[in-house]
Parts: C-alpha cells; sequence; structure tokens
C-alpha cells in the first residue's frame, strides 16, 4: 500500500489517507437523480471520483464503491417543497415515473461507458432501500431527533451538535440559505424532511405506507441509508460535488450520527464546478445544460476529450467549459494515441524514474494535471526505449484512463464477443427496415460496449473502440 493524501473538508487540509480496515476501502459517492440526462458538469464529479478510485486502486487499495441512484424524493426546489423532479418530468414526458428512471438511468450507463468510468460496485435505487431508509428514521424518531409537522416528518438539527462542522458555516449563514423556502412549521430553517406525506388531493406514482402514513422519503436519508447498507462500518471516503457540502452532506452527516451513534465517513471529498463563460455553474434547470451527446458525440468529438479536459484541471478547482476547450483537447487526444500507435507493440519493463515522478503527484490530493504532464514529457523523451515508454504510458493510463490499450491492439488479434456479433445484425435488420431510431439506438450500445461498427456496401466491419 502506498501513502495518499487527501484533501478533506472536514478538516479542510489534505490528510494522509488511513483506511478503516487495512488494504482496503470503502466509498460512497452521491449518484444522479435520473429525471434527465446527466450534464457535462455532473459528469465532471463522476469523472473527478473516477480518477480517485483509480488511485486508490493504483495505491494497491481494494475498493468497495456504492453509489445511489436517485429516483424519488427529489423535489424541485432542491429542498422541502416542490413538486418531485420524477413525477414532474413524467407529465412532461407522459411516461411513468418509473419509465423516466429507467430510461435516464441506462443514459447514465452509458455516459459512464463512453467515459471509461469503472462501474460501482453496487448502486441501489431510492426506491429500492425504502424499508432501510423507514428503520433509520423510526431509529431517528426513537432517539428524539425527528418530529411531525403537517406535511411530513422532519430532522430537528438543533438537537444535533456540531451541525456545521462540514460546512465550517455559521450557523446563522445557513439558516439564511434555507430560510428562502418558508416552511412556517419547521422548528428551525435547517431542519429537513425525513418523510413527506402524500399529498391528500393527488394521486403520487410512487409512494409506501410507513408508520407515519403514506408517503414518499425526504432526498437525504437514501444516501445514509444506503452507504450503511452496501458499506456497513467501512465509511472511508464519501464524494460529491461541492454543491452538496452545505446542505446534502451536512444533513447526511446529521441524521447518520444522531441515528447510529457513530462516525459517518472519515474523508469527505467535493468536487469543483464545470462551469461556463461568467462564472456560471453548468445546471439542468438553466439552459446552458449541455450533454455528453450533443457536445461531443453528436460533433465527432471522442468523448474521451471530455476526460482529458478535466485532467487538465485540479479536481478543487472549477473548470470552464468552452467549444474549443473541448476541440483543443480532442486534438490533444488525437495525437496521445498517434505518438502511443508509433511506439510499436512490443512492452518492456516500466521506467520506475518516471512513474515514480508520476505517482507522487498522483498521491499527493490526485495532482492530475502535474502528472498528466510527466505522461507528456514520457511520450516526448527521445532517450527512453519505445518498449519501455509504452509499458510506462500503459502503466499511467491506468490512473488516466484514457483507454491507450485500445491504441495497440491489433485489429486482425481482437475478438469480437458474440453479444456484439448479435447487436450488429440486429442493427442491419433495423436499417434494412428503415427502423433507423433503433438503429441508432443498437449503434449506441454497442458503442458503449467498447467497439464501433463500420457500414459499407458490402456489409459491416466491428472494431475495438479506441
Ligand atoms: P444531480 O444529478 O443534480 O443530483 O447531481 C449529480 C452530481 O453532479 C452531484 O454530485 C452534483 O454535486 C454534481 N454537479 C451538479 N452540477 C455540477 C457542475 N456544474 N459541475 C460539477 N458537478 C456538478
Ligand atoms: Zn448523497
Amino acid at each position: 500500500m502506498q501513502k495518499l493524501s487527501l484533501h478533506n473538508t472536514l478538516s479542510r487540509k489534505k490528510e494522509e489517507f488511513k483506511p478503516i480496515i487495512d488494504g482496503e476501502v470503502g466509498l460512497y459517492t452521491c449518484g444522479p437523480t435520473v429525471y434527465n440526462f446527466a450534464h457535462l458538469g455532473n459528469l465532471r464529479t463522476y469523472l473527478f471520483e473516477d480518477f480517485l478510485k483509480r488511485s486508490l486502486f493504483f495505491a494497491g487499495y481494494k475498493v468497495k464503491h456504492v453509489m445511489n441512484i436517485t429516483d424519488v424524493g427529489h423535489l424541485v426546489g432542491d429542498g422541502d417543497m416542490g413538486e418531485d423532479k420524477l413525477e414532474k418530468r413524467s407529465k412532461i414526458e407522459k411516461k411513468s415515473a418509473w419509465e423516466i428512471a429507467d430510461f435516464y438511468l441506462e443514459a447514465f450507463k452509458l455516459d459512464l461507458s463512453h467515459l471509461n468510468i469503472i462501474f460501482p460496485s453496487n448502486w441501489y435505487k431510492a426506491t429500492e432501500t425504502i424499508s432501510e431508509q423507514i428503520k433509520l428514521i423510526e431509529e431517528l424518531e426513537l432517539k428524539g431527533y425527528a418530529y411531525r409537522i403537517s406535511d411530513g416528518i422532519y430532522f430537528d438539527t438543533s438537537k444535533f451538535k456540531d451541525y456545521t462542522k462540514l460546512s465550517h458555516q455559521k450557523i446563522e449563514d445557513l439558516q439564511e440559505g434555507a430560510r428562502v423556502e418558508k416552511n412556517q412549521e419547521k422548528r428551525n430553517p435547517t431542519d429537513f424532511a425525513l418523510w413527506k406525506f402524500s399529498p391528500e388531493n393527488e394521486k403520487r406514482q410512487m409512494e409506501w405506507e410507513s408508520p407515519w402514513g403514506l408517503g414518499f422519503p425526504g432526498w437525504h436519508i437514501e444516501c445514509s441509508a444506503m452507504s450503511l447498507k452496501g458499506l456497513g462500518k467501512q465509511l472511508d471516503i464519501h464524494c460529491g460535488g461541492v454543491d452538496h457540502v452545505n446542505i446534502h452532506h451536512t444533513n447526511e452527516i446529521a441524521q447518520s450520527e444522531a441515528a447510529t451513534g457513530e462516525k459517518f465517513f472519515n474523508y469527505w471529498l467535493h468536487g469543483a464546478f464545470l462551469i461556463v463563460s461568467g462564472g456560471k455553474k453548468m445546471a439542468k434547470s438553466k439552459d446552458n445544460f449541455l450533454t455528453l451527446k450533443n457536445a461531443l458525440i453528436d460533433k465527432n468529438l471522442h468523448s474521451l476529450a471530455f476526460r482529458l479536459a478535466c485532467l487538465q484541471a485540479h479536481y478543487r478547482k472549477p473548470l470552464e467549459y468552452s467549444e474549443d476547450m473541448l476541440q483543443a483537447s480532442n486534438n490533444a487526444l488525437l495525437a496521445i494515441y498517434d505518438k502511443v500507435n508509433f511506439l510499436g507493440r512490443e512492452v518492456a519493463e516500466v521506467d520506475n524514474n518516471y512513474l515514480q515522478e508520476f505517482k507522487s503527484l498522483v498521491f499527493d490530493d490526485l495532482n492530475l494535471p502535474q502528472a498528466l504532464a510527466v505522461f507528456h514529457k514520457l511520450l516526448k523523451d527521445e532517450s527512453v526505449k519505445k518498449a519501455v515508454k509504452l509499458a510506462t504510458a500503459l502503466e499511467m493510463d491506468k490512473v488516466l484512463g484514457l483507454n491507450l490499450k485500445s491504441v495497440i491492439e491489433n485489429e486482425e488479434d481482437i475478438e469480437i464477443p458474440d453479444e456484439i456479433e448479435k447487436l450488429a445484425k440486429a442493427r442491419q435488420l433495423s436499417r434494412e427496415q428503415k427502423d433507423f431510431k433503433e438503429a441508432d439506438l443498437i449503434r449506441e450500445e454497442i458503442e458503449a460496449k467498447g467497439y464501433i461498427i463500420e457500414e459499407s456496401q458490402q456489409g459491416f466491419v466491428i472494431k475495438k473502440k479506441r
């Protein structure tokens, strides 16, 4: 196991990482609310978490990674009032909330595959863990942290000592932010819903019986229930975007520690925003909403160009999106692939000097921009033999994730799996039947599985994707 330092939001310092169980890491990352496509900002956060996970692997750890999929309870105002994001979307798209969740979850998985992000070991939907969430709320009720008002069961934040330990804010400032919502019945502005009652005048699509009546869980409780379910006592690292510090993660800590009486996660890491010009955060509710498909794939840019763009900024610094920036990253990625292709196919021992320099940067709170500079320096260095250079670059790519292996795989040597062959044939059939929508979907599925299909008059060829 190699030493690794990480910036902990709890202490606001870089700390040496020490896992609860030797050699293993329990990692929890807050997942998407599946009512729409993920935008590039969301994806920047998932990429940061992937870099972290790969760095942990690189340091020799086994990583158990749990992610939640929010398919109920996240309300339009991000607080405790307003419509459920999924139920709202279901009316717009005229599909059930369950279908909305399935559709956008599949789209999310496809995005992760395009970006070469390693899937979590476990992901749970909020709707699959209702009983665990109810149990946790019961525990809170038993310990005197929960109270009932007309629209639900709430957590009393004044009863939890150290409510601001993650945000380092003054309680008055947090309360000021929370006051916008104006729920007069709450005891304190920062109190939040654990369980919401179904409205009397409206039948919800997603609702459950509970000890408090028919309703659905509040947004924050799922992450507490799922981390405890998936990781048990191995609560090492919890991540998310920086917007989660003041409310979502602060509330997760309060309700979990109140319920269990034990520390909820030792390290909290937060990724900075992807911003658009003028410094604004890219957000689903704004018109600056770009997806992997509309910003890259439809423009014939390689998805991994966005990965490379994210490697070029430190995860705790904002990254500004522009079309030029993506184009430049795409060119840089293709140049890397050319250089790697030119190295031949023979792989020798790694160059330890380069690798050590690279590692020391990665293990210093993921200094990936500088680590990437070392990778570029290696590719340029003519004093390093090709086969050594290739071996070292491939080793570094375990963290970078630019899929360099695919560059050197010999096209003829690749065995195309049956599953891909079948998909390719199904696509042919759809094209013959002029069902181009279906054909497009199949092509996307093939690509998500790491292959590309090229068609000609003679038929099609399948290649491994770079
Ligand atoms: P959501 O689907 O809205 O719950 O967000 C999923 C993840 O994306 C969370 O970890 C957010 O903190 C993160 N996120 C949202 N907007 C941005 C942004 N503009 N840049 C980086 N991360 C973001
Ligand atoms: Zn969460």
